[in-house]
């Protein structure tokens, strides 16, 4: 599955929530993820980041390659999807 589809995936999951900052999810049956906006104190490039719950935030990678510097933005994530 690539990341495209992953995050169409979680996008549709997110759908069927009222979300309030980060949530947890179950996309699959035993693989809890966490969807939540985030920022990397880096470059400051803002994403919606989704990772299993077991993950660090100080092993998430940012786009500009650098891991350690993403940090929970707080932001409600709204829904987006039709
Ligand atoms: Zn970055």
């Amino acid at each position: 599955m690539t990341n495209n589809e992953w995050q169409e995936i979680v996008r549709k999951d997110i759908h069927r929530h009222t979300s309030i900052g980060c949530k947890i999810s179950n996309l699959d049956e035993n693989l809890q993820h966490e969807v939540c906006e985030v920022i990397c104190l880096k470059c400051l490039h803002r994403w919606i980041a989704v990772y299993p719950t077991e993950t660090l935030l100080k092993n998430l990678e940012c786009q500009c390659g650098q891991v350690g510097y993403v940090i929970k933005t707080g932001q409600t994530i709204f829904d987006e999807v039709e």
